[in-house]
């Protein structure tokens, strides 16, 4: 089939960039630029403390994951000329574009919190969210036997915002599960006034974590940690002290983006909510991690953004108005420890409610609440993501726009 004439380059060949290069190759001339080599499986970090999976069984090569009819150049993006449609990778190389998108995720950066990167770093404060990370943590779990764990949210937004919460049930059930969970205080610190952003959820899992005698430590906005002491300082003067901190340093976008004139102060893009268009730049699009958007950065969400801008990048290209369709859809597993799991489906307006997904009434896995078919719903997730996800490909029965339907509706 003929392509279209038009160029769409992509910088950033993560989760979203390459679902979206996937979806628009056989149509236009599609150029996806990222220097990294391999691409990860990042929702599988959370269980590498835990030694269920190691990094080789989370990589890819980002080559045989992007379709042959795109072009793949692994190289960094070290420049935009918006003016010009133009942008420079730093080989020196210039790329001019039709349409250009922003797919370059978000990245921890630990260097933002005093005291953070001290002696104590990689020795009893680690940061999961990356593979070397989970893998030296997955070594000081295994010889921490007493004393406080603490996990801890240095700020929002944080892609992800469940995994922490996760990691803190996997931690209660794995010293539970090595006869040592008396001899371990395990605390939850976060910037929020819950235990998680939205309200019914918030409470869910508070009651959760009260069962398991876990302290929720919250509205904990961090000023700095004090290696040599063990403790996180709050900037209202409360203090934690630690033996072991498992930290989700501030979340930052790309330092090429934060160069640009289109992101918020942490370096994230300004885009409609519902078209995912840059308001200052209409050939701009931003998708992913990377977009400033009131829903979780997640790869659900990433997911459901795409179809999005499969449809909206042709419509711009061909003139036509664009949808407003992304409605802010996520989508994710919460494991739960002891082989069980919940899933949360909500929306820019909606709460996660309880009820069935993905078939009203009938499930088969349940909203809300925890259990097994929901925990092997995470698992084979990753098999979802290789082989559907990433190729483009149409996942049965999940919908980009969410549904009320057999969702019990609460009040907050
Ligand atoms: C521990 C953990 C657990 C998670 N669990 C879940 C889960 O259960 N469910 C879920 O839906 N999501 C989960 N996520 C989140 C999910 O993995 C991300 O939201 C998703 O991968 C975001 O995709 P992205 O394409 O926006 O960013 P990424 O996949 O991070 O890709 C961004 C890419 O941009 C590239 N890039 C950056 N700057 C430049 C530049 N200047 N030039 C070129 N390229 C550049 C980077 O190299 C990178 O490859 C989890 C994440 C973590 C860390």
């Amino acid at each position: 089939m003929a392509k279209i004439d038009k160029h769409i380059c992509i910088i950033g060949a993560g989760t979203a960039g390459i679902m979206l290069a996937n979806k628009l190759a056989n149509k236009f001339e599609v150029t996806v630029i990222d220097p990294a080599k391999d691409h990860y499986y990042q929702p599988g970090f959370l269980f590498m403390p835990f030694g269920r999976y190691k990094a080789e069984q989370l990589r890819k090569s980002t080559t045989k994951l992007v379709n042959k009819r795109a072009n793949l150049i692994a190289e960094k993006v070290a420049n935009i000329d918006f003016q010009n449609k133009k942008l420079a990778t730093d080989s020196g190389t210039d790329i001019s574009f039709d349409v250009l998108v922003v797919a370059t995720g978000t990245r921890t950066d630990p260097s933002m919190t005093e005291g953070l990167l001290g002696d104590g770093w990689q020795k009893n404060v680690f940061d999961f969210y990356n593979p070397d990370g989970a893998e030296k943590l997955h070594d000081a779990l295994k010889d921490f036997k007493q004393g406080t764990l603490a996990i801890q949210i240095m700020d929002m937004p944080i892609k992800c915002p469940v995994a922490p919460l996760e990691f803190t049930f996997l931690a209660d059930d794995y010293f539970k599960k090595r006869g040592i969970r008396e001899n371990i205080t395990i605390k939850y610190i976060t910037p929020l006034s819950g235990a998680f952003t939205k309200p019914v959820a918030s409470a869910k899992f508070g009651h959760m974590l009260e069962e398991r005698k876990i302290e929720l430590v919250s509205d904990f906005y961090t000023e700095k940690v004090v290696e040599t002491e063990n403790k996180v300082v709050c900037f209202d003067g409360r203090e934690v002290i630690y033996d072991l901190l498992v930290t989700v340093p501030v979340n930052v976008g790309s330092d090429l983006m934060r160069k640009t004139d289109i992101v918020n102060d942490l370096g994230f893009v300004e885009v409609n909510h519902g078209s995912l268009q840059s308001a200052k730049y209409p050939f701009v699009f931003a998708v992913g991690d990377a977009a400033d958007l009131p829903t979780s950065k997640a790869g659900s969400v990433a997911h459901f953004e795409v179809d999005t801008l499969a449809e909206n990048i042709p419509r711009f290209l061909e003139g036509k108005e664009l949808e407003e369709s992304f409605d802010g859809h996520s989508n994710c597993f919460v494991e739960m420890g002891g082989g069980k799991a919940l899933l949360l489906d909500f929306n820019y307006q909606t709460q996660p409610y309880e009820g069935t997904f993905p078939f009203p009434g009938v499930g088969p896995m349940k909203l809300l609440q925890p259990s097994r078919v929901n925990h092997w719903g995470k698992l084979a997730f990753r098999f979802i993501y290789w082989w559907m996800l990433l190729p483009g490909r149409k996942i049965p029965f999940i919908n980009a726009q969410m549904s009320l339907k057999g969702k019990k509706i609460i009040e907050s």
